[in-house]
């Protein structure tokens, strides 16, 4: 992207006509929140437009009940620790969710301590838990727990097998259980919960007070081109039906499910052959105050053969708006919808004959996928229930209410050997020149968008990334930036306290 040209704030005009801009930023997430929030600590003097469909912000997956708010950090998450063919456990991908988030856990502190955002508001230390069954399972947590203590990172985790230790961790998962299950858990205190809604309108409320920033609700970003170096974004206003355009250096597709299809009108090289995989997700909720009051911690399982790594079950202490609550799920569901205030014809719209190839080889390769998205589909409550009693097995039908939760796009992606592939993680997708990048996918999503949106910044700011400016504020507020956590064992100690000081955090 071309440095910033002048700082005077041009306002949206309302009569058609095209404003300018610096940067505009498409969806009101956490990640346009994020990226807005780092490139105006970076430069002050950066322009910035944010266009919102919806009537608020942070109400699709980044609203506290439509995600589990649980800060990634592979401490209790078993598919980031797969295990090789000579049964040696692999930390490679934890190792580099925990330094992310580590990452995000800086820059918030920054925040905290700049008085932007409140640490109380949106982040608790709540227990994170790997809970198995059966003695194969129990073998593999034995495992990763000696290969996981071995790194600096996870040495305070504690493993157990024995039942009286078990039943005063997790007493819900151990009440009514048969006393002949061979169970295993491993457990890390220093795990969060975090309300990403919380922390988006936050950040939000913050940058909206700086000037250069305006943030427009109710307001569809419809299309983009590109015309003498700059894009030419139109929008429609959804409370006056007028339609506007503005011209921008930079743009960022922060729009979750809504990002491919804005990326597809952006007709960029590097978008071809991509495409988008919904899957939508339930929960079920607790409505009984003991029992809530009986559970702290987030317990995740083993997610079952065929079934994608964000089903993984877990029984989850949450904390939202000051209030302790507790969830089970997620149960996943199928809607052609990318949003979950979308559109069924979202899934349609979206193939395109650059895609349409990779998105049935992605189809072919993912039968186990699909069969268990049916089963899923086709589950009643009581279904639903006695998957929630492998986990709770007292569970009573009464406290328990179904959740719709938020709708995640997979990404599907042009390969050379399978056609196409499916993943799911997330991938930042930029055009050549930096001036357009956008964010497909959602795992582990909001816990790393600060890291994401630093990649993104290296890739589209070249320019200004190099140079000490920068450099030195970002140093400044992400102290290991440009250094390794996982590397650097002094270094984790020493960050890890302080974000712990500042974020009011155990462990
Ligand atoms: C069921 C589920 C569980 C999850 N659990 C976790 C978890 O435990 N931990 C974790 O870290 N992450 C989790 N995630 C992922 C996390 O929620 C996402 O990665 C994150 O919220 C994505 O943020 P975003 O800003 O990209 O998207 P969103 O929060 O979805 O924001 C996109 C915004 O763009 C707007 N928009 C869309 N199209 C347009 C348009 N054309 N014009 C204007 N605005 C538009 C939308 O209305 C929306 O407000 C979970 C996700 C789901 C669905």
């Amino acid at each position: 992207m071309p440095p910033e040209q002048n700082n005077n704030h041009a306002k949206m005009k309302t009569n058609n006509t095209t404003a300018n801009t610096d940067v505009v930023l498409i969806g009101a997430g956490i990640m346009s929140a994020t990226l807005g929030t780092l490139l105006k600590e970076l430069q002050p003097g950066l322009r910035i437009e944010i266009f919102e469909t919806l009537d608020n912000v942070a109400e699709e997956s980044s609203a506290a009940w439509n995600n589990a708010g649980t800060g990634h950090s592979a401490l209790c998450e078993l598919n980031y620790t797969p295990q090789k063919a000579d049964g040696s456990i692999d930390i490679s991908k934890a190792l580099h969710i925990t330094e992310s988030f580590e990452v995000s856990k800086q820059f918030w502190s920054y925040l905290v301590q700049q008085g932007v955002i409140t640490a109380q508001s949106f982040i608790h230390s709540v227990p994170h838990m790997s809970f198995v069954w059966g003695d194969k399972n129990v073998a593999y947590l034995d495992a990763r727990h000696k290969a996981m203590q071995a790194h600096h990172f996870y040495k305070t985790m504690q493993y157990s097998e024995d039942r009286q230790q078990l039943a005063q961790w997790i007493p819900l998962v151990m009440n009514g259980r048969d006393a002949k299950e061979h169970i295993a858990v491993s457990r890390m205190e220093t795990g969060t919960d975090v309300n990403f809604g919380a922390l988006t309108r936050e950040l939000f409320a913050h940058l909206q007070k700086q000037d250069g920033v305006a943030l427009h609700l109710n307001h569809h970003v419809d299309h983009l081109r590109k015309e003498n170096n700059e894009w030419i974004v139109s929008i429609k206003d959804k409370k006056t039906g007028e339609e506007k355009t503005v011209r921008t250096k930079f743009v960022f597709i922060g729009a979750g499910g809504g990002a491919l299809p804005l990326l597809e009108k952006a007709h960029i090289p590097e978008a071809s052959g991509f495409g988008g995989f919904p899957v939508s997700g339930q929960w079920l909720k607790c409505n009984n105050e003991k029992i809530i009051e009986q559970h702290a911690a987030k317990v995740y399982g083993l997610a079952s053969v065929g079934s994608p790594p964000m089903s993984v079950p877990h029984l989850d202490t949450r904390v939202i708006d000051g209030k302790k609550e507790l969830l089970f799920g997620p149960y996943a569901g199928f809607s052609t919808k990318f949003l979950k205030q979308g559109s069924y014809l979202d899934l349609p719209e979206s193939i395109r004959p650059s895609n349409i190839l990779p998105m049935i080889e992605a189809g072919l390769h993912n039968v186990p996928l699909t069969k268990y998205l049916i089963k899923q589909v086709m589950q009643s409550q009581e279904d639903r229930l006695n998957e929630l009693r492998e986990y709770f097995p007292d569970a009573k039908a009464e406290d328990w209410e179904l959740r719709i939760a938020g709708q995640r796009v997979q990404v599907i992606k042009k390969d050379t050997h399978e056609g196409g592939v499916l993943e799911f993680g997330t991938e930042v997708v930029s055009a050549a020149d930096g001036s357009v990048a956008a964010l497909l996918g959602a795992s582990p999503g909001a816990s790393t968008a600060v890291s994401i949106m630093l990649g993104l910044i290296k890739t589209c700011f070249k320019e200004q990334i190099t140079g000490t400016e920068w450099q030195d504020k970002l140093k400044s507020m992400i102290p290991s930036y440009g250094l390794s956590l996982a590397d650097d064992e002094a270094l984790f100690n020493r960050v890890h306290s302080e974000t712990k000081e500042v974020l009011g955090l155990a462990g």
